[in-house]
């Protein structure tokens, strides 16, 4: 079966998460942690991590900043209608499963999720547990998004891509320009190199374009 391999943060959801606690919250901590991996000094996984764990909220917090993550309008109908078409959907992300397995459970979606574990709690935040044993974990980036993209290619030849930044890069060239779809970072980089692509501002076109 086709398979759909898609970033979570800033593509699948409109919004990056670590950017939510930044811009809403501001907890202590937050935007050093995110200057050091922009500096340099911390990888992505330790620059998440720091943010993630400086957040201090309770429950209902945690569950409103969520659903701030605000994936577009027709998000769940283009999920079943490629479900339904017989699309396998993967979500790949440096991120934290903990807010994606929490998002999707809003949605009433099923879908397979590659990203470093985590566990929140008002007193400590939200701290990520990457597994050094998942056949995916990588040290910088939480999770190999190449490997994901070439397993699925060795499971079927039709195999989308959806990203929009720079973890995003070596996974979608890796598939069909027809199937390459980006927006933000990543499709101004793609269009400036001349880089084949589908653009996309809203993930539920993704659907539109796979099903016509
Ligand atoms: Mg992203």
């Amino acid at each position: 079966m086709p398979i759909l391999i898609t970033d979570f943060d800033g593509t699948f959801a409109t919004r990056d998460f670590f950017d939510l606690i930044i811009e809403r919250c501001d907890p202590p901590g937050a935007q050093d942690g995110w200057q050091g991996f922009l500096d340099g000094k911390l990888t992505l996984s330790e620059g998440l991590g720091a943010v993630f764990s400086s957040w201090r909220t309770d429950a209902a917090g945690a569950d409103a900043l969520v659903a701030a993550l605000a994936p577009a309008p027709g998000t769940v109908e283009a999920v079943h209608a490629l479900q339904a078409a017989g699309w396998e959907i993967t979500i790949a992300s440096a991120g934290c499963g903990w807010y994606i397995e929490r998002l999707l459970a809003q949605m009433g979606l099923t879908i397979q999720v590659h990203a470093s574990a985590g566990v929140f709690s008002p007193e400590t935040g939200l701290l990520m547990r990457p597994d050094p044993a998942d056949r995916y974990h990588h040290p910088q980036t939480g999770i190999d998004k190449p490997v994901v993209v070439r397993d699925a290619l060795e499971r079927d030849p039709i195999v989308a891509y959806a990203g929009d930044s720079t973890t995003d890069r070596a996974g979608a060239m890796l598939v069909a320009p027809e199937r390459r779809f980006v927006t933000g970072w990543l499709q101004k980089g793609f269009a400036r190199e001349g880089v084949p692509h589908v653009a996309f501002e809203a993930w539920p076109e993704i659907a539109e374009h796979l099903l016509k």
